[in-house]
């Protein structure tokens, strides 16, 4: 197999907030790995930019340790590594000051791709934005890299892109968010738009529901008071959760081509309706003896916000009409799952007769963990005794199909970071796709708030509150279990 990689042109990429927990995690170990890979120009250089006074040498043992922690250890090449660290350089700086803005200045190189990724809290974006055009350091071959939350509301969100578009053109702003960077999730267009047989049964015909599903195993301990003012809805749904419905539920766009794509994705929200009370259910995790409740965790005795949320959703549209779209995503649940699952109908007319049961082709689209697809199919039991059906896997675990271990299926951070050099948007959100997002998050969240919606308790390392099952239940459905 021959493996063609585009190649990139030589950049400069300056990290602020290159010593935070995001950059030391995943940009770092990416930036490696892409280098590792041979994916990274000869004279790339990476210039980590935050508070605190390092030095280069500072900061080269700091992203070393990085390395080490978060790197497999396949990949841990020492030559590999003192190679990469030659191309760190920092430069301490105020975002909200003068310090070090002209030492990064006399730093960059003229006439290069210039990326800054904004690593930083997002009450930081509008200075950084503001000092970089102040101190003539971003020209029109610079792009920036904005990390999640994109506001706390429309409101917010749209002050935020009036901010960026002061000092950016669209095209020059990547809104990270590292679901679209998940193989799985461009396989999932290449699945649809790139064969025959699924598109055609895509459709309100064919498609009994879809369930898309983001459970988290761990709880909100350490970071439970900023997590409090935003809840599942916000941190999950209006993003991750909201990319991955439009990539499923959009129109085929008439080209892989960035505007193309959020065009479509655009629409999807737009058709989106507001679902009601009864179609949502929202959820914290209880005390357990060994742990604490999700407002202990959140330091907030009376807190409303929600750990866990499921929602059953509708577009209006032609395509969809009729299918419903079950959300749902919590923290402390029983295992750490993302998956897209398409349920599809029942055969109109069973030629095996009544004991044979129902059955119904399914197609699951992991994203973690062993990102891959597998698609369920009827076939007869084997072996004598008459007809009897089961369901059975077609499974595709990238790992296997392709023949790699499961750490060389590049990290989402790995594979955005190489497309913001190479200018390509099209796993990156728009401004207008974040704002409707928003639009249609906002009306929902106004409604428990003024309500005082209190959300039911679940147990930890359950699959959420009881109220969750019953809302499929219902409708005579079932969510697929959680399970790795
Ligand atoms: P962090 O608190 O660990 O790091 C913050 C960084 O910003 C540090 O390097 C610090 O020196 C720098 N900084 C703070 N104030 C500064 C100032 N005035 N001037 C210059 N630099 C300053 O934060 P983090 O967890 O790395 O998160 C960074 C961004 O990424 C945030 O927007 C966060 O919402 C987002 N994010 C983080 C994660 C994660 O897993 N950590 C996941 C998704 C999104």
């Amino acid at each position: 197999m021959v493996s063609r990689v585009i190649p990139v042109d030589p950049f400069d990429l300056v990290i602020f907030g290159g010593t935070g927990d995001l950059a030391r995690r995943k940009i770092l170990p990416g930036l490696y790995l892409r280098f590792e890979d041979g994916q990274m120009p000869e004279d790339a250089r990476i210039i980590g930019a935050a508070r605190g006074e390092f030095d280069d040498a500072a900061y080269r043992d700091f992203v070393r340790a990085a390395i080490d922690e978060f790197v497999p250890k396949a990949k841990r090449h020492k030559e590999s590594i003192s190679a990469f660290l030659e191309r760190l350089h920092y430069v301490a700086i105020d975002a909200k000051g003068e310090g070090g803005w002209k030492e990064l200045a006399k730093l960059m190189r003229p006439e290069i791709i210039r990326a800054f990724y904004f690593s930083v809290a997002p009450s930081l974006f509008g200075d950084l934005a503001e000092r970089l055009h102040l101190h003539k350091i971003a020209h029109r071959k610079s792009r920036i890299v904005v990390e999640k939350p994109f506001g706390h509301d429309l409101k917010t969100a749209q002050a935020l892109n009036e901010t960026l578009a002061k000092h950016f053109k669209e095209d020059q702003i990547y809104r990270i968010d590292h679901y679209l960077g998940k193989e799985t999730v461009q396989n999932l267009m290449a699945l649809r738009f790139g064969n025959i047989l699924f598109e055609p049964l895509w459709n309100a015909q064919f498609v009994d529901h879809i369930q898309i599903t983001v459970a988290e195993s761990v709880g909100v301990g350490g970071r439970g008071g900023y997590y409090d003012k935003s809840g599942a809805m916000r941190d999950m749904v209006q993003n991750h959760l909201m990319q991955l419905l439009c990539l499923t539920a959009m129109e085929p766009p008439s080209k892989f081509d960035p505007d193309a794509v959020r065009d479509e994705k655009l629409k999807v929200i737009r058709a989106l309706d507001i679902p009601g009370p009864d179609a949502i259910v929202r959820g914290q995790y209880r005390k357990t003896k060994s742990s604490p409740s999700y407002r202990e965790d959140a330091e907030n005795p009376d807190s409303l916000t929600e750990s866990f949320i499921a929602m059953r959703l509708h577009i209006s549209n032609w395509r969809w009409n009729g299918t419903p779209f079950y959300l749902r995503t919590g923290k402390k649940l029983k295992s750490r799952v993302s998956e897209i699952v398409v349920r599809f109908k029942e055969p109109p007319h069973h030629i095996f007769g009544e004991e044979t049961g129902t059955h119904a082709n399914a197609l699951t689209i992991r994203l973690q963990p062993n990102e891959g697809m597998d698609l369920r199919v009827t076939i007869k039991e084997p072996g004598p005794g008459g007809m009897r059906l089961i369901d059975a896997p077609l499974d595709m675990t990238f790992a296997d199909a392709l023949g790699k271990e499961a750490s060389d299926v590049p990290d989402a951070y790995e594979r955005l970071i190489m497309d913001v050099i190479r200018g390509n948007q099209t796993l990156f959100m728009r401004g207008d796709e974040v704002e409707a997002a928003w639009a249609w998050t906002d009306p929902i969240i106004a409604d428990w708030e003024a309500r005082a919606d209190k959300p039911v308790e679940y147990e930890p390392g359950s699959t959420g509150p009881e109220e969750a099952a019953i809302l499929m239940h219902k409708d005579g459905r079932r969510w697929r279990e959680i399970s790795e």
